[in-house]
């Protein structure tokens, strides 16, 4: 058991809060983000900065530890878009279908899976009231599929197939399969270890 302390969880989207609480819920004492604490503004231009933007809001909120994840898809043919932009790749309040459409239009000129490798990256941070934190990161590799295939995840998950599996969308995998290999799965999985090894 890594650690007893109640920490809240800052994430806004709840298909990703359901992700964390997935793989930390058994090991961490987390409780949901208050729903009166306003969004942040994610404006800084790495995963780290903006997941530490979230948790600092959450810690001077509530006076409580707090754990954030920031996360997006990179695709190499795009110099690395939509990056820190994924949620809002078709703009402030693109639905997850908008952005998967955009991101296929933006690709269709290029229908080699060799031309269409991209990762997948969570940052977390888990910051505490003194102002000391934990952070881990997570990534995984793949390459953008031409249609969406599943009905599972969320966001690209549909058009992501990764390389550690076996042909099949992050959306047509199970949970504990896309965990086992994803970004989130193994950014969280680095912060446990962190704290295990804080506290043996
Ligand atoms: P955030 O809430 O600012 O971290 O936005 C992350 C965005 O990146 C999400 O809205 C998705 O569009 C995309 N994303 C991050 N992680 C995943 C994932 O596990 N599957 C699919 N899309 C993801």
């Amino acid at each position: 058991m890594a650690e007893r302390t109640p920490i809240v969880l800052a994430s806004a989207n709840p298909k990703k809060a359901a992700e964390i609480v997935e793989i930390l819920g058994s090991h961490l004492e987390l409780v949901p983000r208050p729903p009166e604490v306003p969004d942040v503004v994610e404006d800084d231009d790495t995963f780290e900065g903006n997941s530490r933007l979230k948790a600092v809001a959450l810690v001077e909120a509530t006076g409580l530890a707090a754990v954030a994840d920031d996360s997006g898809l990179e695709v190499d043919a795009l110099d690395g878009a939509p990056g820190v932009w994924s949620a809002r790749y078709a703009g402030e309040g693109a639905s997850d279908q908008d952005n998967v459409d955009k991101l296929l239009a933006a690709l269709a000129d290029r229908p080699d899976p060799a031309d269409r490798t991209a990762r997948f990256r969570a940052v977390v941070v888990l910051r505490y009231p003194d102002g000391s934190e934990v952070v881990a990161a997570g990534a995984v590799e793949g390459h953008i599929a031409e249609a969406p295939r599943g009905p599972g995840g969320f966001g690209y998950d549909p058009v992501f197939i990764p390389v550690d599996g076996d042909g099949r969308t992050f959306g047509e995998m199970s949970q504990d399969e896309k965990h086992a290999i994803s970004h989130r799965g193994r950014a969280l999985r680095s912060l446990l270890a962190q704290l295990d090894h804080r506290t043996a």
